[in-house]
């Protein structure tokens, strides 16, 4: 995945954590019984972040 700001190369699988919940806690999408976990990419250049689904 290339960053669309700069082209650089983005980091991929960075989870999304919810702090000061217990647990693991995480937000998915969900849609009547579809759930996608959502992941996001990081780009190390300019710290852009895209969102997609695992
Ligand atoms: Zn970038």
């Amino acid at each position: 995945m290339k960053c669309p700001n700069c082209s650089a190369e983005m980091i991929k699988d960075y989870e999304i954590k919810v702090h000061g919940a217990s647990l693991l806690a995480y937000i998915s999408l969900k849609k009547d019984k579809d759930e996608k976990q959502i992941k996001a990419a990081v780009c190390p250049k300019c710290g852009k972040i895209e969102f997609y689904t695992a």
